[in-house]
């Protein structure tokens, strides 16, 4: 494995009048960069981090951010991407327990508390840049960070990236460059992936979607990106119209393009050139997939991966596109579904057997940052990874996740019941707009299913007859509801993943 992870920033840094220089690299809103100008602002900054133990970098959705992330990989300093939008508790967990030893932000941003005892550098991108790197803002010693790597193996850590948090406090993933270089090349088979894509990206820039897939996944191909600042659906229509070729999104996105879609036939128009529309971070409703099948003639394809695994699925883009599914597994991952010991193999691919999802290969993270007890956990003695997500496979391999262990598989009347097709089934119903579903202690069924919904009309909310009516049409008696909350909206995180854990009835 090279130790250079961007080999166009590379080149682009060795050659600073060389065609490649001049090829773009990010954008954000109205202020951009070319590979030339990434290495000059870059390579000075990762001359002045490089020393650091570890950095944190306030990673608000901007060009600084991707300039701060890049700079630490030169360097070979692991960066913690914090959620600017953290509350106080949980940025102070994540900061003690990252202790990084310098913050990297924009100019003038105010940083909270939590972060005031760390040296502070900011990051100027509008400092005069010169492409051949010898401008104000190069280091004394003028050494172009990428060249030589000193001292960088694949196992160095690159990142150190916290969980979303939605089944526990969030827990720090060390990420090795090696998780990374393999992740983005297998993503690049998998989606045929080329320097002349050009990505739209509305995420947050903290989680490994938004950063690791969407900002150095572009810079890995030698490609580009253009960030939205904030997901709006107009952005998305303008980029598609204007020559961008991939969307990536979470679901919540997609379903905000589903409902808008039978209004906006420029949305319509600019999703149906696309090359590629990718979903992840959590289950894509089917309901939204189909809708945005009928009024695009695209189909969304999902990937599935975690904070500590990087991806390990994903529907290929030369594959068969099918709703509900996140196909099959990237090259070099090793996926097996397994049985409630964990560790005897489900061998049924029938659609129908319910396994843990384990995983093994170079996409996977090194350990949790000091919690050698949940490292050790999460691993059975011969190095699968225990993900504690189930799933099914179908006869010809793709995978369908019916929910987490944890929190969605449900077990009633005998039965081993995934939240996922219930809350896909409810969804369909026209008088749900948002559904989630989770089990609740019951004297005769072990557990019994309860449905939390948004009704599209709270006025006349669908009864919980009818919901169970057209579950039970549809899938199975058994996986009927029997109880039904209303909400006006499901608790979220910023990445738009239910909170389970946060349903509790009053
Ligand atoms: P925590 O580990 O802190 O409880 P989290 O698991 O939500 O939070 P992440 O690592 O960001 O943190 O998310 C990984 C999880 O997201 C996976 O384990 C899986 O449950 C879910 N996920 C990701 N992609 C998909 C997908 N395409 N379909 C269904 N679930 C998905
Ligand atoms: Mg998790």
């Amino acid at each position: 494995l090279s130790p250079v992870l961007f080999p166009a920033l590379t080149e682009a840094q060795a050659d600073p009048d060389g065609p490649g220089a001049h090829r773009p690299a990010l954008r954000f809103g109205d202020r951009s960069l070319t590979y030339g100008e990434l290495a000059a602002i870059a390579s000075p900054l990762a001359a002045r981090v490089a020393e650091a133990g570890r950095i944190a970098v306030w990673a608000t959705p901007t060009l600084e951010t991707a300039v701060a992330v890049v700079a630490a990989l030169l360097a070979g300093v692991p960066a913690v991407p914090l959620n600017p939008k953290s509350g106080e508790s949980e940025l102070g967990h994540i900061v003690s327990d990252s202790a990084p030893t310098l913050v990297l932000a924009a100019p003038g941003t105010q940083l909270p508390p939590a972060l005031a005892a760390l040296d502070r550098v900011d990051i100027d991108i509008n400092a005069d840049i010169d492409v051949r790197g010898t401008g104000a803002a190069s280091p004394a010693t003028g050494a172009p960070a990428t060249v030589g790597l000193p001292g960088l193996t694949p196992e160095t850590p690159a990142l150190v990236v916290y969980t979303s948090g939605t089944t526990g406090p969030p827990k720090g993933a060390v990420i090795p460059r090696r998780a990374i270089a393999t992740t983005l090349d297998a993503l690049a088979d998998a989606w045929q992936w080329t320097g002349d894509d050009v990505l739209v990206h509305g995420l947050p820039l903290f989680h490994v979607h938004g950063l690791i897939l969407g900002i150095l996944g572009p810079l890995r191909r030698g490609g580009s990106v253009r960030h939205l600042g904030r997901f709006e659906t107009a952005g998305v229509t303008r980029e598609l119209s204007e020559g961008a070729t991939m969307l990536f999104g979470v679901p919540t996105m997609y379903h905000r393009i589903a409902e808008t879609l039978p209004d906006d036939p420029a949305l319509a128009k600019a999703l149906a050139r696309a090359r590629l529309l990718v979903s992840g971070s959590a289950a894509l409703p089917v309901h939204d997939h189909e809708r945005i099948a009928e009024a695009t003639g695209r189909r969304v394809i999902e990937r599935y991966g975690m904070t500590e695994t990087l991806m390990n699925t994903s529907v290929r883009a030369d594959g068969e596109p099918r709703a509900g599914t996140v196909g099959v597994p990237l090259p070099g991952v090793e996926l097996r579904l397994t049985e409630e010991d964990g560790t005897t193999a489900v061998e049924a691919y029938d659609g129908e057997t319910v396994g843990e999802i384990q995983v093994r290969g170079p996409n996977l993270f090194t350990e949790y940052l000091n919690r050698p007890e949940a490292t050790a956990a999460a691993f059975t003695g011969d190095g699968w990874f225990r993900t504690g997500d189930m799933a099914v496979r179908d006869p010809d391999g793709y995978v369908r996740i019916v929910g987490r262990k944890a929190t969605d598989l449900i077990k009633s009347g005998g039965y081993k019941i995934g939240a996922g097709e219930i809350e896909n089934a409810l969804l369909e119903h026209p008088g749900v707009r948002e559904a989630a579903v989770t089990g609740e202690p019951d004297a005769d069924l072990g557990e019994r299913i309860v449905a939390w919904i948004v009704p599209s009309d709270p006025q006349s909310p669908p009864s919980v007859d009818e919901l169970a009516d057209h579950v039970a049409r549809r899938l199975a008696p058994h996986k009927r509801p029997r109880v039904v909350h209303h909400l006006d909206a499901l608790p979220r995180n910023d990445m738009g993943k239910i909170m389970k854990r946060a349903l509790t009835h009053d």
